[in-house]
């Protein structure tokens, strides 16, 4: 096989290697039928049995409740910034947003252009290094719901909890999607990209309580209305086919391994093991942010000097450890170590952070 090497890209991202076999394997024929899945209508048996199948393992492998659907929307996460507030703004409320870093002040501002939203919180005065506590966040009267963002990719902060508010949650989940178990009880609607831990890029995945579709807004594009996406089992136009089916085969391939919480277990053990190279430095690295907010999934960074840093990227390249160039937004480093991070990948990454400061301390 060709060579392979640890992709810490923040997404898209790594997949897990069985995956990509198998779909390269079955690509050119599906199944026996001559032509490829991604030729083939999908009205047709093959690929609605590959759709049901992929909307059920959503549902199992995230134990979400029986008064939730889920739903598959082209447009990645940021559609989802503005169907959010059109769906559930109805005349006279309000959306509440938390101001966590980059992603949630880009739900922010497609929110504000799309309905009465207002922020409840501002970490921008600590620099997004934290994620606030239930008492912090300020609710106004007629607030519909409270928006958060789970895990801030670019930061490197989640919330440790979910924090416990009188409004339901909504939240943008598309950087620890099936990282971690969740409380159900509290959200309302839930969504986020595949392409972090659930497959290629293409759509979004949105699970939202069947109850509350009763009283959104009508009056739109039916493009936009969940509503229709769930009468029509995400089938109302043509489906993004081929996320779909890998994003199916991801699933089964979480399932085998054990489910959500061996997931979990792993996230944390992983990013521990980056996490320790950082704390057992003796301030050589260095983390920017809370220690209580630290993100399981994306490993934020600094080296003494910038020049250092540079030095680091240049060296981890040639060692096979790709991508892990901070955002240009925050600079730095980042390490993005997503449920197809193998362990063993973390732990050659944590190594090289020895060694690394061994020769250059
Ligand atoms: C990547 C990301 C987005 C943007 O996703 P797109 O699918 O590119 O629109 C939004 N929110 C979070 C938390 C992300 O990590």
């Amino acid at each position: 096989m060709s060579k392979r090497v640890y992709n810490f890209c923040a997404g898209p991202c790594t997949l897990p290697l069985d995956v990509l076999e198998e779909a390269q394997a079955e690509f050119v024929d599906y199944q026996g039928s001559g032509m490829s899945l991604i030729e083939m209508s999908h009205r047709g048996k093959h690929y609605d049995e590959v759709h049901m199948e992929a909307m059920a393992l959503m549902k199992e492998v995230y134990r979400v409740p029986e008064d939730f659907s889920v739903l598959f929307i082209q447009g990645g996460a940021h559609l989802q910034f503005a169907m959010v507030p059109m769906n559930l703004l109805t005349p006279g409320t309000r959306g509440a947003y938390t101001n966590t870093g980059t992603w949630g002040k880009g739900a922010i501002t497609d929110g504000k252009a799309c309905g009465d939203v207002y922020v409840a919180w501002d970490g921008a005065d600590e620099n997004f290094t934290r994620m606030p506590n239930a008492d912090e966040i300020e609710l106004q009267d007629n607030t519909r719901y409270l928006h958060i963002t789970s895990n801030e990719t670019i930061g490197g902060i989640r919330f440790p909890a979910f924090p416990d508010v009188s409004v339901p949650l909504v939240v943008d989940m598309s950087s620890d999607y099936m990282s971690r178990t969740v409380p159900w009880e509290k959200f309302d609607l839930v969504y986020g990209g595949l392409q972090k831990n659930l497959g290629p890029a293409g759509m979004s995945v949105v699970f939202v309580r069947d109850s509350i579709l009763e009283n959104t807004n009508k009056d739109m594009a039916r493009y936009l209305r969940y509503d229709i996406h769930k009468d029509k089992d995400s089938m109302f136009n043509t489906p993004a086919v081929f996320p779909t089916y890998m994003t199916g085969k991801v699933l089964k391939w979480m399932k085998a391994k054990g489910g959500l919480d061996v997931i979990e277990a792993e996230a944390a053990q992983k990013s521990g093991l980056i996490y320790a190279a950082i704390d057992n430095s003796d301030g050589y690295y260095r983390s920017p942010v809370d220690v209580a907010c630290r993100s399981h999934m994306n490993v934020v960074f600094r080296l003494p000097s910038e020049e250092l840093e540079k030095k680091f990227l240049t060296e981890a390249d040639q060692a096979d450890l790709l991508n892990l160039k901070g955002h240009r937004s925050v600079g730095g480093l980042r390490a993005s170590i997503y449920n197809a991070m193998p362990q063993e990948g973390a732990q050659a990454l944590a190594d090289f952070m020895a060694d690394f400061m061994r020769s250059n301390g």
